[in-house]
């Protein structure tokens, strides 16, 4: 069969190596010859972003982050950077944190050098995300891409073991919808069977020891890989389950993607024989639900949506919601019944159908 597709990649700068944060900011400040930064980190961020700036000279530091951005928090820090005279953000944090400078990038078209805490991705991708009166709206906008991202897995030897293995299924979650997300291509398959690999490998070590940094550095690798496949291949059934679940129930992000993922998978896997190929030779087991619950098993991962908080009696509600976000490219169709049966087996706990 001839290949046929067409990729965009993202153009960004990505400097990786434990311990090397302070240095590597330093240097990309100074090639990026900006004199007024703004860093942005949340108040539980602060002592590892207070270290990681040390190196330059920070005009100020923006502590005001919640999470899914609040319009009113991004336009608080957008009169900062305004009044402040930036010339370049940093954020050094989570999602909630990366998500706070690309609001701020996104109306004044300042660069972004982001240094991540977690495993989310949001450094590596084009998407913004914005909350208000608890609808959140995505968008995607190259204004937003950071310019360079500083990976330091020492950043990350602080997240509790709890929160690491959400944060690298959230990861894994790009990885998987990457397979038949509506953009995907032979380039996004490739870059996630390779982040599922180095998730597969990382988080258990992180389990095992949380001082690992060899474990967390596989981790942010892998994270890497998959929010890149994920920007190229965009969002897949799975992320348009989370995105409906966290912006209308304000579940937590990446408890909600760790435990809707297995469903997801299990539903779409005997439709998509090249995913599955794919995602079982990544796990190297034999199906590519037998690698993931494996794994699941070993990371004691969050189960059911109702310890995320969800209410069983929304469920309905929520399966209207999802209906028309569905993706034409997902590989088998999905009916109303597909999702409500779905979404009550992620809200118990129970076993994933087919596994
Ligand atoms: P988060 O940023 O809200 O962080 C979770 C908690 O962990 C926070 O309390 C934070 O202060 C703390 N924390 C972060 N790093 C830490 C560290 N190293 N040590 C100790 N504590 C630490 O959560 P998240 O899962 O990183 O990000 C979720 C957000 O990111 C959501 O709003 C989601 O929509 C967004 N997101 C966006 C994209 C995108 O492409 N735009 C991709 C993924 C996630």
């Amino acid at each position: 069969m001839s290949l046929v597709f067409d990729h965009v990649t993202l153009g960004q700068r990505v400097l990786f190596g434990s311990g090397r944060a302070a240095e590597n900011l330093a240097a990309e400040v100074d090639r990026l010859g900006a004199s007024r930064v703004m860093v942005i980190a949340s108040q539980s961020e602060h002592s590892v972003a207070r270290e990681v700036a040390a190196g330059i000279d920070v005009t100020v530091f923006h502590d005001d982050v919640a999470p899914h951005v609040p319009v009113t928090k991004a336009d608080k820090a957008r009169a900062a950077a305004t009044e402040n005279a930036i010339d370049l953000l940093v954020c050094i944090g989570g999602g909630s944190t990366t998500g706070l400078a690309k609001a701020v990038a996104l109306t004044t078209g300042l660069p972004i050098v982001a240094v991540p805490t977690t495993y989310a991705g949001s450094e590596a991708t084009n998407v913004w995300g914005l909350t208000e009166a608890a609808h959140k709206t995505t968008g995607v906008d190259d204004a937003v891409l950071p310019a360079t991202v500083v990976y330091d897995a020492q950043l990350t030897l602080s997240l509790p073991v709890e929160l690491s293995v959400a944060s690298g299924l959230n990861a894994m979650a790009h990885c998987i919808d990457s397979m038949w997300a509506p953009r995907t291509d032979p380039i996004n398959k490739a870059l996630a069977s390779e982040g599922i690999r180095a998730l597969a490998d990382g988080l258990p070590a992180i389990k095992a020891d949380p001082h690992d940094v060899t474990g967390r550095e596989q981790a942010q690798y892998g994270a890497y890989l998959s929010a890149v496949a994920f920007a190229s291949a965009g969002s897949g059934l799975h992320h348009q389950i989370c995105h409906v679940l966290g912006g209308a129930y304000d579940l937590p992000h990446a408890q909600t993607h760790a435990t809707v993922l297995p469903y997801v998978l299990a539903f779409n896997a005997p439709a998509a024989p090249d995913a599955e190929r794919r995602i079982a030779a990544a796990f190297g087991t034999g199906t590519a639900s037998a690698g993931l619950n494996d794994l699941r098993v070993v990371l004691d991962a969050p189960r059911a949506l109702k310890d995320c908080g969800l209410d069983e009696a929304a469920i309905p509600e929520a399966v209207e919601r999802i209906l028309p976000f569905v993706p034409d490219s997902n590989p088998r169709p999905v009916t109303s019944h597909d999702l409500e049966t779905l979404l009550l087996a992620a809200h118990s706990g129970e076993t994933p159908a087919g596994t």
